[in-house]
């Protein structure tokens, strides 16, 4: 069951993270906390090589960080074995990146259906939902398409509908608008809060984009390792 949207469903606390160097280690992370709930929209904003994406992979749980906590619907992923934190990733948490990182040798539906492979075989209700999500990004014509065949905004709207295929958590995106122009990167950013806000997610966008920033309900810079 969820959690109701008055207490956060996402709990970040005391985040640290270095990278080894020749020299002393990188620190990049820095006592970072952030506690956000269903419905809540962050803007992460700050320069190249700030530490936004090193947070999202860990808020994604595709990294660890080295000391600290995170909390997800009440469960602390990093305590998961492999196979049991792969499958609650997929559960839990949509991810949306700049290279949307379709299959190319998949079609639009069957991406979309990725994260529910890591469940078996997609049930029907899966692929009705598939069906629906592509509907609502606007390209219902193109299920059977190749990510090769559809423009940069398409395959955007084909990662957005991936994300929310399993009515996640959690959706991460990294510069979601990065390779869009100005008119694309609007609607595309229209859409994501749209469909965010129709399941309750919450979102966490990476941006450099001033018109995506300001879309979003909240904004923070990350600033020496911490989010400011
Ligand atoms: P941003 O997304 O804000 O541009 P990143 O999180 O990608 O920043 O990187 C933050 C810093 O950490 C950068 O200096 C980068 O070179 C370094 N870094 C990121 N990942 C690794 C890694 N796996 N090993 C070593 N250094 C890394
Ligand atoms: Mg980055």
């Amino acid at each position: 069951m969820n959690a109701p949207s008055t207490s956060p469903s996402l709990i970040v606390k005391n985040l640290s993270k270095a990278f080894p160097t020749a020299g002393d280690p990188l620190r990049v992370l820095s006592d970072l906390s952030l506690e956000l709930a269903s419905g809540d929209s962050l803007a992460v904003v700050g320069p190249s090589g700030s530490g936004k994406s090193t947070l999202l992979q860990i808020l994604g749980t595709l990294d660890r960080p080295d000391t600290g906590t995170v909390t997800i619907d009440g469960a602390d992923p990093f305590a998961l074995a492999e196979k049991e934190l792969a499958q609650f990733r997929n559960q839990k948490i949509g991810f949306i990146f700049q290279d949307h990182h379709l299959l190319p040798q998949l079609t639009v539906i069957e991406n979309v259906l990725v994260p529910a492979l890591a469940f078996g075989k997609p049930s029907p209700t899966d692929i009705g939902r598939a069906n629906d999500l592509l509907g609502e990004v606007g390209l219902s014509g193109r299920l059977g398409h190749l990510p090769g065949e559809l423009s940069g905004g398409e395959r955007e709207r084909v990662a957005i509908a991936r994300s929310l295929l399993m009515q996640p958590t959690l959706i991460l995106a990294d510069e979601p608008t990065g390779n869009l122009d100005r008119k694309t990167a609007d609607s595309v950013s229209e859409l994501l809060l749209r469909l965010q806000q129709s399941v309750g997610a919450i979102l966490i966008t990476v941006t450099h984009s001033e018109s995506l920033a300001s879309a979003m309900a909240d904004r923070k810079e990350l600033v020496e390792g911490r989010l400011v």
